[in-house]
């Protein structure tokens, strides 16, 4: 008996019949993820292909860039996730046919979409695929039996490198594992068709991975768990991820899964892998930057950086790693010497790791061009200017630029707070003018905050947010303030821990739990290791406008007074011995800190790790909400990218405005009344908060 095909399958997944192949294709743009009406049209697409006689194979492939991306993950935790038929369902049917069925996989196959390809009988890959397991990035663990499957078909300890990394192979490295059964010759779906009609024909039993069991002794699993790092972002996810591919060494298949399966969903709906979905859509988001850019203009081809100091230099680097030529540009040659030997030193360590070839460094060391003469950036298309932080001398040096750069140049400025509207006014063309905020060191920290000015146009700055992301930074757009959204969120975070100071807490007390709570480097070593006298000034420049009745934080006066400016003078809230970098509890430093908390009135008393952390957190989130409200950040989620991208913010916390909402608004909200009524006008609720709460809104 013929049945006829299916006219549709559903939205997204179309059938063709070819020379007795069915081939079903998932049509389901950007990444063809394999959501309710993917999985419904496969599961159709195969009960057709499986009844009728006539066919002898079948092919499933991708139509677009690639094969499959993985699952919706906007599905997860959504009715839509619980559809049927499952993805299981999918791959139980694939197991049952009585044909063929082949994966034909170009560009990638990654996550569910390996995991549908894994339940094929066969696996054919042109040569530029790339097939992984990604799922760890996002705080899981494949849910769809790639940890069962995968350590079946290439072995534990290979399948718990690409699972536990969460880093994808290639096709040649797939075929050499054993993950594809061929590498196309030609056009991948007629090499798949013809793939699975010799297979059609072929004697013998399809292959099934059920009958299998990798080997338990390959790997030593205690030492896999031991070799973990506690403080990635995705332990939790890691650590089980271990677990799974160790299930896979004890059970049957079918037992396997549905442990498998308990393990991901604790995690799909556990508090980690919802802040790393969080921050995964925040940093795809916040690039996004819609202006019509006029057809003529050219591309950033060439860059002009000022400054060779602790900025300039990395900025530089930063873009000679992408492939640009810079020019970079000091004011006297001890100044440029000791910039560029610096670049140097740090190309070195690159190469000391193994990470770069000495060739590729002196390829990159020769796009950097260094000058004396400013005349020299005349040519280029985006300069940068990192010099002393001094309005003065920026708007000298802004006022030269004008005059000397073409007409269209974009002129950046580094500043870390200070006014970009009053940079501007120094040039006749203020629409060229925008901050570019790098973050030290600019050649390895990926956030840049792009700061747009009242009179920036849009086309500079979508040309900026492009030429970010294709020197691989994540830029974030921020409005002009005091210190934009980054820096001005930094202090209240530090003015309450110069406050705990001032009350009784000690710095590596503070430090800790700030460490335990997840950030990478406590508030005062942090401090220490900028350099405190950058804020000592800014302290100073507000010291004339500082609001009265407002606590003024004197202990870190009073440390920069006695001439302890952080690591570079071997002390600050702590000591360096001989140019370590390693903070030491420091009894000069607690007598300043006691004798400023005496000054302030308070008598030292205890603090416990809850106490701090809220403190310092709480005085993020009520910033963070003023800065909303304010229009500095577009959006909560681009604070949240600043925060784990610039400050060390735990990632899997999802950022301080992500943390918030876990926390729930009302409770925050409830929580700064109290700081309030205890330590005075700086916790005055944000209005932001206050708006969101009266709506009934649990999070930003
Ligand atoms: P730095 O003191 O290390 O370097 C500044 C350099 O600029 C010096 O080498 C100086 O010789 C040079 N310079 C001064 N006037 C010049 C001129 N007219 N032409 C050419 N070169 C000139 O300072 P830095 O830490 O690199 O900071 C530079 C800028 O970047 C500042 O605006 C700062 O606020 C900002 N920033 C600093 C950091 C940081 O962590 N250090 C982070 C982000 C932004």
């Amino acid at each position: 008996m013929t049945t006829e095909a299916p006219d549709t399958l559903s939205d997204t997944v179309r059938l063709h019949t070819q020379d007795g192949v069915v081939v079903l294709t998932i049509d389901n743009p950007p990444v063809n993820g394999l959501g309710n009406t993917v999985r419904a049209g496969l599961f159709r697409g195969l009960e057709y292909a499986i009844a009728e006689p006539q066919v002898r194979a079948v092919v499933i492939a991708g139509a677009g860039s690639m094969f499959c991306g993985g699952a919706d993950i906007r599905q997860f935790n959504t009715p839509a996730a619980a559809e049927l038929p499952l993805s299981r369902d999918v791959q139980a049917l694939i197991r049952h046919a009585n044909k063929p069925v082949v994966a034909a996989i170009h560009g990638a196959a990654l996550g569910g979409g390996l995991e549908l390809a894994l339940a094929c009988h066969f696996r054919v890959a042109s040569a530029q695929a790339s097939l992984g397991l990604p799922e760890v990035q996002l705080g899981l663990v494949p849910g769809g039996g790639g940890t069962q499957r995968l350590p079946r078909l290439i072995g534990a300890r290979a399948a718990l490198e690409m699972i536990v990394q969460g880093r994808p192979v290639d096709a040649a490295k797939a075929c050499a594992l054993g993950l594809v059964d061929a590498v196309a010759q030609g056009q991948l779906l007629a090499f798949a068709t013809a793939f699975a009609l010799e297979q059609a024909a072929a004697e013998g039993s399809l292959p099934d991975l059920h009958g299998r069991m990798p080997a338990l002794d390959e790997v030593d699993f205690a030492a896999v768990r031991a070799g973990l790092d506690p403080r990635a972002r995705n332990h939790k996810a890691q650590k089980a991820a271990v677990d799974c591919v160790e299930m896979a060494c004890q059970h049957e298949l079918a037992h396997g899964l549905d442990l498998e399966c308990e393990v991901f969903l604790k995690l799909v709906a556990g508090p980690e892998s919802h802040a790393l979905r969080h921050l995964f859509f925040a940093e795809r988001q916040a690039p996004k930057f819609e202006a019509r850019i006029p057809a003529d203009t050219p591309a950033i081809a060439s860059v002009a950086v000022l400054g060779a100091g602790t900025m300039g230099g990395g900025i530089a680097m930063a873009f000679a790693n992408a492939g640009l030529p810079v020019t970079l540009v000091e004011r006297d040659q001890a100044a440029l010497d000791r910039g560029l030997s610096l670049v140097r030193r740090n190309y070195g360590v690159t190469v000391e790791k193994g990470k770069l070839s000495p060739a590729e460094v002196e390829a990159r060391l020769a796009r950097i061009r260094s000058s004396l003469r400013l005349e020299d950036v005349a040519e280029a298309d985006l300069v940068i200017e990192a010099v002393f932080e001094d309005m003065a001398v920026k708007q000298e040096l802004f006022g030269r630029l004008d005059t000397l750069c073409k007409p269209g140049a974009i002129l950046a400025s580094n500043t870390s707070r200070l006014d970009i509207d009053r940079i501007a006014s120094a040039t006749g063309r203020p629409e060229d003018v925008i901050g570019l905020h790098f973050f030290s060191p600019a050649n390895v920290m990926r956030l840049l905050e792009v700061v747009r000015g009242e009179r920036t146009s849009d086309a500079v700055i979508a040309r900026c947010m492009a030429m970010a992301q294709a020197i691989g930074k994540i830029p974030v757009l921020v409005g002009v303030c005091e210190g934009f959204v980054g820096n001005r969120m930094l202090t209240g975070y530090w003015r309450e821990a110069w406050f705990m100071l001032e009350e009784g807490a000690r710095p590596e007390q503070i430090d800790a739990a700030m460490k335990r709570f997840g950030m990478a480097m406590g508030p005062l070593a942090m401090a220490d290791l900028a350099g405190l006298d950058i804020n000592w000034a800014t302290r100073q420049r507000l010291l004339a406008t500082w609001p009265p009745g407002l606590r003024y934080p004197r202990v870190a006066d009073r440390i920069c007074e006695a001439g302890r400016l952080g690591q570079k003078t071997g002390a600050g809230y702590y000591r360096y011995d001989n140019g370590s970098r390693l903070p030491q509890p420091d009894p000069q430093a607690m007598a300043i800190i006691e004798a400023a908390g005496a000054e302030a009135g308070f008598t030292r008393r205890a603090f416990t790790d809850e106490e701090i952390v809220e403190r310092c957190v709480l005085a993020l989130v009520n910033e963070g909400a003023r800065i909303l409200d304010d229009g500095i950040a577009r959006r909560a989620s681009d604070i949240d990218v600043v925060y784990v991208h610039g400050y060390g913010f735990p990632a899997w916390r999802g950022g301080p405005m992500h943390y918030a909402g876990t926390l729930g608004l009302e409770a925050v909200l409830a929580r700064l009344r109290a700081l309030e009524a205890a330590h005075g006008a700086q916790w005055t609720p944000a209005p932001l908060i206050q708006r969101l709460v009266a709506d009934g809104q649990a999070g930003f």
